[in-house]
This record gives structure tokens, sequence and C-alpha cells, in this order.
């Protein structure tokens, strides 16, 4: 997720801004000032009570922003990002858009901050006031808004600064040049994070050589517990000759073997986009390990994606490949296919399921030519990751 709050005083073109960035990033707007005039204009219980103080230009209270906060949240779980307009304006509301953001499992990326002169506010709201038709826009309640902003809203820079993601921009720049250094601020963000991808399917799936190809094709490391065993198996390691042994016993590798393997294939990734991830996490407990080694290198899991074919294709295919040179081990036989087919069901797609009800698994049809499955994955990465194409 990108997460963004537009910060500054009244006035100073947070609005204006979020209308190109929601396009273009494809961002949920949420304007806490936009939401309560709607419930006002509903004559809901939280419009009656927020009207009086917002005619006055004070800032309503914590417990209102949490109500309407929340249930535009919750209800939109699937958004790409959240743009934030006129919130957090309080050092309370810094910590409760925290805790938001931990229940979606995320984090505000950045807030930035617009700022201009109190003289360059007031002539702004005076001139909008002339068509808004909004009540607080005139010169009393103005002067209100701005000692609300100096005495409670200006501290929030503080929680940020601290946190390391407060940037500021000299908001009387024309429109054009604040949106380009928004933009150049949120590039750099995007840049920063890296985009991990777990890839799922059954065994012939084609999973394999999509995550090969799609790890070339943006820069990510591509990590498949598979070949990362085969590799120690041939390089004769000490752990390589144990894997071996559980290999040739047909026993399953164990977690403590697997995990440092993978831990270790992160840290030696220097300067990549990000991974993706195949043939792990495999089991439930595999995928706790992997959201706490990603927690562990500052990072999460992007997106997750499951390439779905039918049975009666995959098993045709994994027949197939067992008659060629790329036959593996595992694919020698119809009951080690069977196998694997078994074992995908019973200790993955629990797996899969748990992911889809935390973050959505994109489901990508299969069939067809490598190239037409490629594309439709590369679209579904590409999508909502600007910076990739
Ligand atoms: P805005 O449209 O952001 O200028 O907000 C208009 C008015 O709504 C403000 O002057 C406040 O009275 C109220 N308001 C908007 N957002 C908040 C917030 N996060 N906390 C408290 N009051 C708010």
């Amino acid at each position: 997720m990108l997460n963004i709050a537009l910060f500054g005083p009244p006035g100073a073109g947070k609005g204006t801004q979020s209308e190109t960035l929601i396009n273009d990033y494809n961002l949920f707007y949420i304007s806490t000032g936009d939401l309560l005039r709607q419930e006002i204009k509903n004559k809901t219980k939280l419009g009656l009570e927020a009207q009086s103080i917002i005619s006055a230009g004070g800032l309503v209270s914590d417990e209102i922003i949490v109500q309407i906060i929340e249930k535009t949240i919750t209800e939109n779980p699937d958004a790409n990002g959240f743009l934030f307009d006129g919130f957090p304006r309080t050092y309370i509301q810094a910590y409760i858009l925290e805790g938001l953001m931990i229940k979606l499992n995320t984090s505000l990326n950045c807030l930035i901050s617009l700022k201009v002169p109190e003289k360059v506010s007031v002539e702004r709201l005076l001139k909008r006031g002339q068509s808004s038709g909004r009540s607080d826009d005139n010169e009393t309640v103005i002067k209100n808004r701005l000692k609300e902003y100096n005495d409670k809203t200006l501290p929030v820079i503080k929680f940020y600064e601290e946190k390391g993601v407060f940037t500021e921009i000299d908001g009387t720049q024309s429109v054009e040049n604040v949106q380009k250094n928004v933009k150049s601020i949120i590039k750099k963000e995007l840049s920063k994070r890296l985009l991990n991808i777990v890839l799922f399917g059954y065994p012939g799936s084609g999973r394999g050589s999509q995550g090969r190809a799609i790890a070339k094709k943006y820069g990510l490391e591509y990590v498949a517990t598979g070949p990362m065993l085969q590799e120690e198996i041939s390089k004769n390691t000490e752990i390589g000759k144990q894997i071996k042994e559980l290999f040739d016993n047909g026993k399953l590798i164990p977690d403590d073997i697997v995990v440092p393997l993978i831990e270790k294939k992160i840290e030696n990734s220097k300067d990549v986009k990000g991974f993706i991830f195949k043939g792990f996490p495999r089991t439930l407990v595999q995928s706790y390990i992997l959201d706490g080694l990603l927690k562990k290198h500052g990072s999460a899991i992007s997106k997750i994606i499951e390439i779905e074919v039918p049975t009666l294709e995959l098993i045709k295919r994994l027949d197939e490949r067992s008659k060629t040179e790329e036959c593996m081990p595992y694919d020698s036989s119809t009951a080690k296919i069977v196998q694997r087919l078994q074992d995908h069901e019973t200790k993955t797609v629990p797996v899969i399921e748990k992911y889809n009800e935390l973050h959505g698994v994109v489901k990508i049809d299969g069939m067809g030519s490598f190239e037409e499955v490629f594309k439709r994955v590369s679209f579904e990465i590409e999508n909502g990751f600007e910076n990739l194409k």
C-alpha cells in the first residue's frame, strides 16, 4: 500500500493537489473535511454534532474523527493506498492513524507538508469563499481555523519528523510546481519500497518459469526453495549433506534448515527492487516465518498471486515434463506427482486461503501460452507499482 498524508494550513492547496495524486497513484481519497460536510448534509448524528464546531472554525473531537475515518478505511480494504487530506490534525490523531494503519498491516509512507505563510492562506481562503459556498471560508472563522492550526495541528510535524517520514514543500509555488515536488517525493518513496511477491500455484502451473521471467523483467530476486536446496547439495556444504540425506530418505526439509537459507539470500541481495517467492511459504507456519523475515528487514509482502490451472491440465503437463530432460527427481513417477499435488492441496491451499482473507490473492488464469500468462502476471504486477513500468 502507498499511504500519504497531505499536511498544511487551510488554503495550502491540499485539496487541489489531491485531485491529480489520487488518479496518478490510484489512491483512495480521505478528506475528513469532506466526510464531515457529507455527514452534515445527511443530517446524521455525527453531522449535527460537528456542525457548530466547523462553523466556528474549531476542530471536531477526535472521537468523531475516529468514527468517520475507521468507517471509510474498513469499507475499502482493497484500496491501493490512502491519501489523507486534513488528517491527522492533532498529535492524538497521529497516534490514531498509526493504530488504523497497523490494523491494515501497513503504515503511513510520508507526510508531505505544503508550507504557506498565514497571509497567503487568508488570501486564498477569502478568494475561495466567493465561490465555495463554505460557511467557514469567511474572515472571522478563517482566523480561528488558523489559530487551531498553529496551536493543535503544527505539533503533528514533530511526530512525523521523529519517524523520519516528514517532508516539506514551498506551497506558494504554482500548482504545477508544487505537484512536481510532491510527485518527486512519492517517486522516491516508491523506489525505496521493496516489491515482494509471493507466487502460488499447483506444481505444473508454470510458477517456476513465470517467477524466473518476472524476476528478470522487474529486477527482483527470485527466491525458490527447491533450487536453493539443490544448490547446497551440489556445493556439498555441511547443510547440503544433511539435505541430501533427508531427500534420499524421502523426508521433508525442516524449517530450521530452509529458513536460514532464505534469510541469507535476503541479506545478500543488495540493490534489488524486491523479491519473488516461489515454493515458500508452503505451510501456515512458513507463512508466519515469511512475515517475520520481511518485517525484520523493514519490509512486507506487497502482492500475492496464484496461477490457476485445471487439475487435468496439471497432470498432463507434469507427465509430459517427466519425459523430458527437465524432469525433476520428484516428477519421475505418477505416485510422486500425485503426492506433490496432494501436499499442495492439504498444506499450501490453507496458506492461500489465509492470505486471501488477510490481503487478497490475485488469481491468474494459467491456461494458454507462456507469453499469454506472462502478460497477465506482468499486468498484475505493474498495476499499482507505477515505478516499475
Ligand atoms: P477542511 O475541509 O479540511 O478545511 O475541514 C473543515 C473543518 O472540518 C475544519 O475546520 C474542522 O472543523 C473540521 N475537521 C476536518 N478534519 C478534521 C480533523 N482531522 N480533526 C478535527 N476537525 C476536523
